[in-house]
């Protein structure tokens, strides 16, 4: 059985969800082999979760400065890896982080860069979403090993329990020249709420919320609901709401359960990032709004009556 290597994103603590859904991806192409990144013992503490999703093997990549420099860390672990194991595919999460690793890593080994799947067979053929979501494409790397970016939200995870056999990769030194060190990180969302591509539900906000203020019947329903809240790029622009919880063509790509936008018209630019949730659902005041048409369910009115409705309704189930 090939093995396939997947990039774990954590926190330090905790593997992220969309890891998850990268060993469920792999596990269609062969046996997955995580790659941890972190400082020392990041693996140790990970290694349980990452077996139980069906990580057959952890290759710990640890160092003190691996948690100092963006992405180069991982680029480095990831070429070690893919030297040492020559693994069937290399699956990394398409967020801003993963887009740049997985680019590097193909740019290093020569090798196919498969971007954005929303779905993979045990060929090697994905499905992507491009040009803004106008086509739906399926390719195939033709050299090389191939690089696969994998849209969060596109698989389930699975629980798969096992035994990683664990391994060690040497981290080269970071060369500060030529990399990019972190200098400060930007605080987490406030509250309880999952991150945008993390979450199940995600509930969207758009010019049509009109202000800052009005972004609270966004944050109330996405709250009765578990979920996190989206913003279009003109709700950002605007300043409604902070630009990492954009989305779109230029901002986060999701694939929730459950996408609702709210007071969004559905440019192209828009639906590129939310086009593969399973359910969306539209409130919007105009019958014409292109957004109505891709909508599995739409209510045509005003969103300051809608939402705080099925907020009611959500929270008294
Ligand atoms: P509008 O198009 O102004 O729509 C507002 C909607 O709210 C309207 O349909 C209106 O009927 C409705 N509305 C108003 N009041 C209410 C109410 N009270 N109740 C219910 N409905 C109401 N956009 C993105 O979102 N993400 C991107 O990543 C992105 N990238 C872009 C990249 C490029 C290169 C370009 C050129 C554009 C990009 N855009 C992106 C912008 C995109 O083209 C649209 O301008 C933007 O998505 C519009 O946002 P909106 O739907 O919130 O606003």
């Amino acid at each position: 059985m090939p093995h396939v290597l997947v990039l774990v994103d954590h926190d330090g603590d905790r593997v992220n969800k969309s890891t998850y859904e990268l060993l469920a991806a792999a596990r269609r192409l062969g046996d997955p082999a995580a790659v941890v990144v972190g400082t020392p013992g990041t693996a140790a503490r990970l290694g349980r979760s990452l077996a139980r999703h069906g990580a057959t093997s952890v290759h710990a990549a640890e160092s003190t400065e691996a948690a100092e420099f963006l992405v180069t860390p991982a680029v480095d672990a990831l070429e070690l890896a893919v030297r040492e194991t020559s693994p069937a595919a290399v699956l990394v999460s398409a967020t801003t982080d993963g887009r740049e690793a997985a680019a590097r890593l193909a740019a290093r080994l020569d090798a196919g860069l498969l971007i954005d799947a929303v779905d993979l067979d045990s060929s090697g053929v994905v499905t992507q979403i491009v040009f803004g979501g106008s086509y739906t494409v399926r390719s195939q790397a033709t050299h090389g090993i191939p690089v696969i970016t994998v849209r969060p939200g596109a698989f389930e995870p699975e629980e798969h329990p096992g035994e990683a056999v664990e391994r060690t990769l040497t981290l080269p030194g970071v060369d500060p020249g030529t990399s990019a060190r972190i200098t400060a990180r930007r605080a987490a969302p406030a509250g309880d709420r999952p991150g945008l591509t993390e979450a199940t539900v995600v509930v969207s906000g758009g010019r049509g919320v009109g202000g800052t203020d009005g972004f609270k019947v966004v944050e109330e329903l996405a709250d009765a609901l578990g979920g996190a809240v989206g913003a279009s790029r003109a709700a950002v622009d605007a300043g409604y709401y902070p630009h990492q919880f954009q989305v779109g063509q230029t901002g986060k790509s999701v694939s929730a359960q459950l996408y609702i936008a709210l007071g969004i018209s559905g440019a192209i630019q828009h639906l590129a990032g939310m086009q593969t949730s399973k359910t969306i659902v539209a409130v919007n005041k105009d019958p014409e709004a292109p957004i109505l048409d891709l909508a599995d369910y739409s209510v045509v009115g005003d969103l300051f009556e809608v939402a705080p409705q099925l907020t009611q309704e959500v929270a008294a189930r």
